[in-house]
């Protein structure tokens, strides 16, 4: 046997920085060496690192039962799921530990949704490029992606994607066998590319028009990421399906599949299911984080704190106009677009220099996550570290 570095599949380059514990908004080193963590885990530590209220969540529950399989009833469930109804549009829940299996059910959902209504035939589903819709093999091939898809051979089929943005296009590409169009309100890895409002409304008539059901994937822009519990609700409208997972569990594995009755009706006993998905402890928890972000305050602290860092984002391009093309995003979730000889990777890995860790996303796009509990200071900080980092480079 030859000697090896490492034992974990090398499928991702780590940067060199080993968090060991946090702190609200910041992560520590084992060298003790801060870092203000504009990252939130890629828009997953809503609440930072350590949020008490979730600390005292996890703790309570791990000592009474952590998971019992959905064999039995889970009053948890009946709890988080009624109070995400009651924060959107949904009426049925499905609980999942992920995005991807998140966007598993929804496809799922939708092509049994015309199965069960006698059109079988309606099984496709339209996609955007630039989507990021998980790793898995159906959410590879809806993705599109090339990067993602190549060697993985053979592609799901039953995508079709047109350009983002292009309505003629996404028009032309509606069939006698479409069953849903699957959009991100803003796109993440795709280059922090949000969908203007009227293109959602526009969307939404759309689908209505041919009896095609919209399913918007809010894993990264939802759950108050944007300023609104999910992102679709800035433009008025609402989905007839949606996908969530990172912030909702605040750092532990959940996701949940919404959907209206109508939409779910061809889901029944049997036709879907998670060992794992809404256990015990992860209601727990998606519950406390609710505790949270629910409460109105929550939502006045967020419009103030991304209303802080877009005035602050925009005086930055201002002062860099050769080497900030575009802000993009909503809310808390925002997009640098750099000029091309200033590549975003570059900048990541000074800014981690300047204890300032921040994403990528595709596009040359910095990405900002910060958790949503940031204070203008925290803003303050971070923009003074970039803004030294663009400068030089
Ligand atoms: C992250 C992400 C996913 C996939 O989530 P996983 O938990 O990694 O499976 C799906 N859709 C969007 C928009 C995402 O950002």
């Amino acid at each position: 046997m030859t000697e090896m570095a490492s034992h974990i599949l090398p499928t991702y380059p780590r940067s060199g920085v080993t968090p060991a514990r946090g702190e609200g908004v910041y992560l520590i080193d084992e060298q003790d060496r801060r870092y203000l963590d504009f990252t939130s885990g890629i828009a997953v530590n809503a609440l930072g690192h350590a949020h008490p209220h979730l600390v005292r969540a996890v703790q309570d529950q791990a000592s009474k039962l952590w998971h019992v399989s959905n064999l039995f009833n889970i009053p948890g469930q009946e709890q988080l799921a009624s109070r995400i109804c009651g924060a959107s549009f949904a009426e049925y829940v499905f609980f999942c530990n992920s995005g991807a299996e998140a966007l598993e059910a929804a496809i799922k959902m939708a092509r049994r949704y015309h199965f069960v209504k006698g059109n079988p035939e309606r099984n496709r589903i339209i996609t955007f490029t630039g989507a990021f819709h998980g790793r898995t093999l159906a959410t590879i091939a809806a993705g599109g992606q090339e990067k993602y898809l190549e060697g993985f051979e053979p592609r799901l089929p039953g995508f079709d994607q047109v350009a983002f943005g292009d309505h003629e296009a996404l028009k032309q590409a509606i069939t006698h066998e479409t069953a849903a169009v699957l959009v991100e309100p803003v796109q993440g890895e795709g280059g922090v590319r949000a969908v203007p409002s009227f293109c959602l409304t526009g969307l939404r008539e759309l689908c209505d028009e041919h009896g095609i059901l919209l399913i918007a994937d809010e894993v990264q822009c939802g759950i108050m990421r944007t300023g609104k519990f999910l992102a679709h609700q800035h433009a008025g409208m609402a989905p007839d399906i949606a996908t969530i997972a990172k912030g909702i569990g605040g750092g532990f594995p959940l996701g949940a599949c919404l959907a209206t009755k109508e939409a779910a009706s061809g889901m029944a006993f049997g036709s879907h299911g998670s060992t794992f998905g809404g256990n015990p402890l992860a209601m727990a928890v998606g519950n406390a984080l609710l505790d949270v972000v629910l409460d109105p305050s929550f939502f006045e602290h967020v419009d103030h704190v991304a209303t802080y860092l877009e005035d602050g984002l925009k005086k930055l391009a201002l002062r860099h106009q050769e080497k900030i093309i575009e802000l993009r995003g909503a809310g808390l979730m925002r997009g640098i677009k750099l000029a091309d000889h200033v590549v975003a990777r570059d900048v990541l890995h000074a800014c981690a220099e300047e204890s300032l860790l921040v994403c990528t996303a595709a596009d040359n796009v910095l990405r900002l996550l910060p958790p949503l509990i940031i204070e203008p200071s925290h803003v303050d900080e971070a923009l003074h570290v970039i803004d030294g980092v663009i400068a030089r480079a």
